[in-house]
């Protein structure tokens, strides 16, 4: 224990400071006050949303300056008339509080209340599969560009019943996504012979479960950036990482995205580039018909968005979307009193070509949701350990609604 401790300790003093950084939201009102968002590219690393290019008036901006652009910062939005708010006082402050420090090293009994490592959770994943071997299996279909493996969780009493599909961890440093594919996947199985409900929907679908896509990217949010997004792909430019959720097959490079290596939206230099990006798009297009619904847990924001948010278009079956997510929040808001809003991406959140939502409902997923989870920019990504459970709890009862309806239409 001492000794994972001292690892701990030297791993994080390795790791990208962000002492006296702050998030700030800002309030554009003009033409003006956009125009100078946009200029703070250089320096600034956006968090809603997540590129300069969508920054639209009347909406607010979260956005994180580093502590030596901070003070002209200030002095320019006083100058333009630009209200702000700091929203997160000092970055790295957040950071080391995110942990409650009663993390103890993985020897069997899991923690559902930390956040764990990618080597971490994929032990888990097979410790999982030998205590509940008759329902679930584990895959490691893929490997990642750094040799990771991708891991594929196949869950239920039957592994050919229809599918209803999950992931996790797109974005790297959205680490309460993982987390909850985590606790989600272990209420599953630890309460099957205990919990009707649970035992209904494991016993009518076939839950696939990605809970960890983007799993070089999240190994570098521990070992190096905690603020990283992207994969950790390098195409011969300066810049490293590709925007998974701009890399599928949904008007690729359009809209919301950027050609920019060094920007947190590229899109990469080919549709499906990434590796995690051709894991999920072959299993989507090699199971046509047979996936019922399709989950993608980002954060932050406390939205459920349904597609299209490649374009200002609507789904053809927009009103059940619409219905669906209503009944998923008000469930959800009944367990912790927490507030989601709803609607098609173009609209709840802003464009953003090639997102893995799009992509599923063009190719045959009639039922897809990207759920922002917890919180609304008091944490931001940066969500305390403490709130793991809670959004857990809350977010369990919000998928049971979608996967009840699912198994209302077999
Ligand atoms: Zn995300």
């Amino acid at each position: 224990m001492k000794l994972f401790l001292v690892f701990t300790l030297a791993t994080l003093a390795f790791a990208k400071r962000f002492d006296g950084d702050q998030v700030l939201t800002l309030h554009p009102t003009s033409s003006e006050h956009v125009i100078t968002i946009n200029e703070m590219e250089e320096f600034a690393d956006f968090w809603r949303p997540d590129s300069p290019s969508l920054v639209r008036e009347g909406s607010p901006v979260d956005v994180r300056i580093p502590r030596e652009y901070l003070f002209k910062t200030k002095r320019v939005l006083a100058a333009i008339n630009m209200d702000f708010e700091v929203k997160v006082n000092d970055v790295q402050d957040t950071i080391d509080h995110q942990f409650t420090g009663t993390k103890t090293p993985y020897a069997g009994a899991y923690d559902y209340d930390v956040y764990h490592t990618d080597v971490e959770i994929e032990s888990w994943a097979f410790d999982m599969q030998s205590q509940y071997s008759s329902l679930l299996k584990v895959e490691t279909p893929t490997k990642s560009e750094e040799n990771r493996n991708i891991v594929r969780l196949t869950m239920g009493s039957s592994q050919n019943n229809p599918i209803f599909l999950i992931d996790c961890g797109i974005h790297a440093r959205e680490w309460i996504s993982p987390a909850f594919c985590q606790c989600f996947v272990n209420r599953m199985l630890s309460q099957y012979n205990t919990d009707a409900n649970v035992r209904s929907m494991m016993d009518a679908l076939t839950f696939v479960i990605y809970p960890l896509l983007n799993v070089d990217g999240y190994a570098y949010t521990w070992s190096d950036d905690r603020m990283w997004r992207k994969t950790r792909s390098n195409y011969g430019t300066v810049c490293t990482g590709v925007d998974p959720n701009r890399n599928f097959d949904a008007e690729w490079s359009g809209p919301g995205s950027s050609s920019n290596p060094c920007s947190d939206t590229y899109y990469g230099p080919e549709v499906a580039s990434e590796q995690l990006s051709k894991e999920l798009s072959n299993f989507v297009l090699s199971h046509t018909g047979e996936i019922q619904a399709y989950l993608t847990f980002h954060s932050y924001g406390q939205v459920y968005i349904y597609p299209y948010s490649d374009a200002v278009k609507d789904v053809d079956n927009k009103q059940e979307h619409n219905d669906i997510a209503i009944a998923s929040a008000a469930a959800l808001e009944a367990v912790h009193r927490k507030q989601y809003t709803y609607g098609p991406g173009y609209q709840s959140m802003y464009l953003a070509a090639g997102g893995s939502d799009d992509f599923s409902k063009d190719f045959g997923v009639p039922l897809v949701y990207t759920i922002e989870l917890r919180d609304t920019g008091r944490y931001g990504f940066i969500l305390p350990e403490s709130q793991i459970a809670p959004s857990c709890e809350e977010t369990y009862a919000a998928v049971d609604v979608i996967a009840q309806h699912v198994m209302t239409k077999l």
